[in-house]
Formats: C-alpha cells, sequence, structure tokens
C-alpha cells in the first residue's frame, strides 16, 4: 500500500460549510486502477466516503485520491467505443443546435472535457466554430485526428480569458460525465461565466442523484465522481456565480442522468421543469440529511443480500462470472468484499482490461471470448445500466441455462 497523500476535505467545495461524511465505503482502491499481479504490492487506496452538504445540499466524497494517480497516461477511456453513446452525444448535439443555436450567425461552441470528439464531431460536421477542452493528451490526440479543435488544458478563469481573447465568447459551453468529476467546482463556474455570451447558455449532464437514491445505486459512487448532482443542488451551486438553472431534462443514460442548462441569471425564461422536479426533490427528501441516512442502510442490505447470495452459490459449486469490468464495479467488489471465490473472472471486451486483475478485489478480467466458451450458471451484471442491450444480446446464455444476478434496485435473480 502506497503512502496515502490525503486529499480529504472538512468544508463544503461548493460552499465552504463544514461538512461530515455520513457512512463509509471503506479502503478504496482507484476504480479504473486494473492491474497486473506484479502490481498489487504498489495499489493506491483511499477512504471512499460521502457527505451531504446539509448548508448547499450538495452530495460529495469527502476523499479524493491524488489526481496524478486517477489520470495518468494510460488512462484511456474512449467515448467513441460505445455506439450507444454515439447515438446519445448526436441527439445532445441535435438538442443543443435545435434550441440555442439555430439562426444564430457564426455560433462558437465549447466543450469541456471533449474526450475523443464524440459530440463535438456532431457540430464540426455542419461547420460550425467549435473547441474541445480535454486535459488527456492521448485522449485529444485521437480527437484532433478527426480534425476536432481541441486543447489539452485545464478549464478555470484563466483559460476561459485565454479563449475568448481567441476566439470570442461562446453560445454555448457543454460538457457530458464532466462536472462530476471536478473537484473545483467554483472555478469551473468563474471560467464559464467569464467564456460565455450574456446570452449563452452553459449545458451539462451528469449521473442524477435522485436515481441514485432511489435504486440504491452506490456503484455511481467512486473516486472520479466527486459531486453527485440534484436539481435543487445544482441550482444553489451556480447561483452563487450568478448562473440560473433555467432548465432540466432526465435522461436515462448512466442508470439516470439529468441535464441541466444554466444561463446568466435573468437573461432567459425559467422552464416549468425546473420547479417541478426542485419538488420532486424535496418530496424525495434530497435537500435533507435524513435521507441520506436511509440511504446507508439501504446499501448495507444491499450488501448483506449480495454477499449471503453469492456464499449460497458458492457452497453450492455454482460458476459465477462478473459481467463489464466497469469503473463502477470497483465499489461493489471492494464494499461487498467480493473475491474471486465469489466471481470466478469478470468477462470485459476492453483490451486493456484483460488479462489484468479488478482493483482491490483482484478478480481476473478476461475476454468477453472466454465468456461465451463455457457459459457460467450466473453472470454477476456489474454494467447494470446496459441491462437492456446485454440482456438481448445474451440470448444464447440463457438458452444454456444460465441466469443474471442484478443488484440495482434489488439483489435478484433473473432470466
Ligand atoms: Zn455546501
Amino acid at each position: 500500500m502506497s503512502d496515502n497523500k490525503s486529499n480529504a476535505v472538512s468544508k463544503c467545495r461548493v460552499c465552504g460549510a463544514g461538512i461530515a461524511a455520513f457512512m463509509s465505503f471503506g479502503r478504496m482502491p482507484i476504480a479504473n486502477g486494473f492491474l497486473r499481479a506484479e502490481e498489487i504490492a504498489d495499489e493506491y487506496f483511499f477512504e471512499l466516503a460521502p457527505a451531504f452538504c446539509e448548508s448547499c445540499t450538495m452530495f460529495q466524497i469527502v476523499e479524493q485520491p491524488d489526481p496524478k494517480k486517477m489520470f495518468h497516461e494510460n488512462y484511456a477511456f474512449f467515448s467513441s467505443t460505445s455506439r450507444h453513446m454515439q447515438t446519445h452525444f448526436a441527439g445532445f448535439a441535435k438538442a443543443v443546435i435545435d434550441k440555442h443555436l439555430s439562426g444564430r450567425k457564426d455560433p462558437f461552441v465549447v466543450e469541456l472535457g471533449s474526450n475523443d470528439g464524440i459530440m463535438l464531431r456532431n457540430f464540426h460536421a455542419l461547420g460550425m466554430r467549435h473547441l474541445g477542452i480535454e486535459p488527456s493528451v492521448n485522449v485529444a490526440d485521437v480527437a484532433r485526428g478527426h480534425g476536432i479543435n481541441t486543447i489539452s488544458e485545464f478549464f478555470g478563469p484563466q483559460l476561459a480569458d485565454k479563449v475568448v481573447a481567441e476566439y470570442g465568447q461562446a453560445d454555448v459551453i457543454q460538457c457530458a460525465n464532466v462536472m462530476c468529476h471536478i473537484p473545483d467546482l467554483p472555478g469551473v463556474a468563474a471560467g464559464v461565466t467569464r467564456l460565455l455570451k450574456p446570452d449563452g447558455v452553459f449545458i451539462f449532464e451528469d449521473p442524477y442523484l435522485g436515481a441514485m437514491i432511489e435504486k440504491t445505486s452506490y456503484d455511481q459512487i467512486y473516486d472520479e465522481h466527486v459531486f453527485i448532482f440534484s436539481v435543487t443542488n445544482v441550482a444553489r451551486a451556480f447561483a452563487l456565480h450568478g448562473l440560473e438553472l433555467v432548465d432540466a431534462e432526465p435522461q436515462t443514460t448512466h442508470g439516470g442522468s439529468m441535464r441541466y442548462t444554466l444561463a446568466p441569471k435573468g437573461s432567459r425564461t425559467v422552464s416549468a421543469n425546473v420547479a417541478t422536479l426542485l419538488q420532486k426533490e424535496r418530496g424525495q427528501g434530497l435537500d435533507r440529511p435524513e435521507i441520506y441516512a436511509q440511504f446507508k442502510r439501504n446499501c448495507e442490505k444491499s450488501r448483506t443480500d449480495l454477499m449471503s447470495l453469492l456464499e449460497d452459490l458458492r457452497r453450492q459449486g455454482k460458476r459465477v462470472v462478473g459481467y463489464g469490468a466497469t469503473s463502477k464495479s470497483t465499489t461493489v467488489t471492494n464494499y461487498c468484499g467480493i473475491t474471486p471465490q465469489h466471481v470466478e473472472f469478470i468477462s470485459d471486451t476492453t483490451p486493456i482490461k484483460q488479462g489484468k486483475l479488478s482493483p482491490g478485489a483482484h478478480i481476473p478480467v478476461k475476454p468477453y471470448a472466454e465468456f461465451e466458451r463455457a457459459f457460467p450458471d450466473y453472470a454477476l451484471l456489474f454494467a447494470w445500466n446496459h441491462a437492456t442491450e446485454i440482456r438481448e444480446k445474451e440470448q444464447a446464455f440463457i438458452a444454456a441455462g444460465g441466469r443474471w444476478i442484478t443488484f440495482v434496485p434489488d439483489v435478484k435473480i433473473v432470466s
């Protein structure tokens, strides 16, 4: 175990009020830190513990690992490898163009965390002025290879000023599954207010807190997700920077996401969706601590149920294989205490993960061909957010007598 340089906070990253963890998922490795056997001795751990800020209602993890451990040069998550996400981002881009850019003269679109250009290619194809900001150099290179104008820097007020000097202010600033990764939310908000035109919009989407609480999908909580957003906490966080939440639209991606549209205060009519969702969240209790105490109990029950099922199957000598070596699965395997005695291996189609071990739990990751070669009795569905596509695809597994184990929203066996 490496020395742990603690990045734990005792104050809310958004409003500065005192915060404390309401539960702990225990000692946790880097979620995407798939490793070789010889690297086990140096594996890095931190404590994964979420907190709820009673002052501004932001949900956040207390300690985040050293970013250098998380976003090293081998870090290569290419958005475009998922056809489902390609379709989703084409739809996102179309909505942005239809609602905010049509009729504008020579509009300029900026994307934060633009990855390999999966979303900006839709603007590029229409000849629109665009700029991707992608700190991962190797990922940015791929985007540039597709003709997407990209710079590799971290976004904040300084970079915002530099971009304005070179390109002018932006009509739209957008990002997807990026805002929740950035600890310095005030810095990004300050940058956005400088870069955005007075009649521009800032649009982002991320996994949704309301869905996570409702489904006990605690595997949304891992090192990269420093915040889990709700309509309530986004409205409050950005109001501190003069940005008003003018729309919020639920999305089905990542097991339940929300798309937020913000604009300089008073510049736009606020959609009725905002009031409706704020009221729904008050009804759910997302703005009060009690719901998080309940969430903790729900997580503990989920863990107990999953482990008693896996223990039963192990005693019966059944073969269980994990399906999808996702970042999210790291929280589940480590929090629950799943070992290679419970799950023989995890099947995954990503070449860079194959032949390695899962972080912390050290379950071998094997190519998909291994899953097909000899179907197990049970497949533990780590990629539960893609359950519909996966269950459609894997009909031969079911025909051979295989069964799925799911744990969101409840632990159960399904065919
Ligand atoms: Zn706060």
